[in-house]
């Protein structure tokens, strides 16, 4: 039985008449920019990141982007960032204006070690940009005194992590919380994904709030007055009304996703070619991918492929080792924790409506390849 890496179709089965009742009221109203979905979503967005301010555009990238805008770099700026993550997060840093200063990662979670960046701060650090990879938080709680410290700020790009939380000092913080701006990502696949791109912003600040809010909109509050050169990055009206009438399933979603986490995890246990993922006990992971570190991956890889089994290897070249980013001056064994990672790392399917015999099927393949 085939298994896909995801299903998008499955999911729409089960929102199908909610989503459309959303959009078609958009439609009948003829609201495509900046109608009201656009407000109700910020806010409820907002109310679950526990955050004072959340400013919706139009990707997960330009949510990266729009706040390192902000900063105001001058060349030569430096802004730190792992090296293991999807491309748009050096990307935004690179077309902000920034230097990106790539660090290495901590090998059980994967996210960013923060030993790693206080090492890589220097007089020129404007920013740290943290992942919360895969779907559990970075260790916030030791990067934020790290940045109060130094007097720069911290975006933490939630794309993958939106509702995970983690306990720090005995509370639940959600990801976006705590940091000068927090990002997230409604692309198709993500775990609460769009019909299309979009993107979030969350910040405590008014007055940065303020600012993200011309950003997005050719740097002016009024039309037809531009204080500062901004961009074009509105969310459209339509996504906003399918991740409204999504946003009650999240939740339930996440939670599905660390049943079948768990599921996986059991199914591994003393399996020694499969090391599966680490959780940080102080998270509530929500499982954006479920990765394991294997032998013999890329192998591994083309039988599952062959078999018609979803699998993707997120991320197979790291940042620092990225063309674009050659003239940084990094090289094979600058970051030995990452470099291990991208040659180790395989991700199955992991969705909230992955049955158990499809499930079932992906362990007993890769369970059959190592004999
Ligand atoms: C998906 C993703 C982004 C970019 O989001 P888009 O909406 O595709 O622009 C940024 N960072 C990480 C870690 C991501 O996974």
């Amino acid at each position: 039985m085939p298994v896909p890496m995801l299903d998008l179709k499955a999911q729409y089965q089960t929102v199908k008449d909610e989503v459309l009742t959303r959009m078609m009221s958009v439609i009948e109203r003829q609201h495509f920019i900046m109608g009201s979905e656009i407000a109700e979503f910020e806010k409820a967005i907002a109310e679950l990141s526990h955050v004072r301010n959340a400013v919706s555009c139009a990707s997960g990238t330009d949510a990266i982007l729009l706040p390192v805008r902000a900063l105001n770099l001058v060349p030569g700026d430096e802004v730190i960032a792992p090296a293991f993550t999807f491309f748009a997060t050096a990307g935004a840093i690179h077309n902000g204006g920034g230097k990106p200063v790539f660090v290495d990662i901590d090998a059980g979670t994967f996210n960013v070690d923060p030993d790693a960046i206080a090492r890589a701060i220097t007089p020129r650090t404007r920013a740290i940009v943290v992942v919360d990879l895969y779907g559990q938080m970075a260790a916030l709680e030791r990067i934020l005194p790290l940045a109060e410290e130094h007097g720069i700020a911290v975006i933490e790009d939630g794309a993958q992590a939106i509702g995970a939380r983690r306990k720090i000092n005995g509370t639940w913080r959600m990801a976006g919380e705590l940091p000068t701006v927090g990002t997230f990502s409604f692309f198709p696949s993500k775990n609460l994904g769009g019909w299309g791109d979009g993107g979030m912003m969350t910040t405590q600040d008014d007055a940065l709030a303020e600012r993200l809010k011309r950003l997005r909109l050719h740097g002016g509050a009024k039309q037809y007055h531009h204080e500062e050169v901004g961009l074009n990055s509105r969310l459209d009206t339509l996504q906003a009304a399918i991740l409204l009438a999504k946003l009650p399933h999240l939740a339930g979603w996440s939670a599905g996703r660390r049943a079948r986490a768990a599921r996986y995890d059991e199914a591994f246990a003393g399996f020694a070619p499969v090391r599966i993922p680490l959780t940080d006990p102080a998270n509530e992971h929500i499982f954006h991918q479920y990765t394991v570190r294997v032998e013999r991956r890329d192998e591994l890889r083309t039988f599952l492929q062959g078999r018609g089994i979803g699998c993707m290897v997120y991320y197979p070249i790291a940042l620092h080792l990225q063309p674009c980013f050659a003239d940084l001056g990094y090289r094979m064994g600058s970051l030995p924790v990452t470099e291990q990672a991208m040659e180790e790392v395989i991700s199955l399917p992991i969705y909230p409506e992955l049955t158990d015999a499809q499930q079932d099927e992906v362990i007993g393949a890769v369970r059959e390849f190592y004999g």
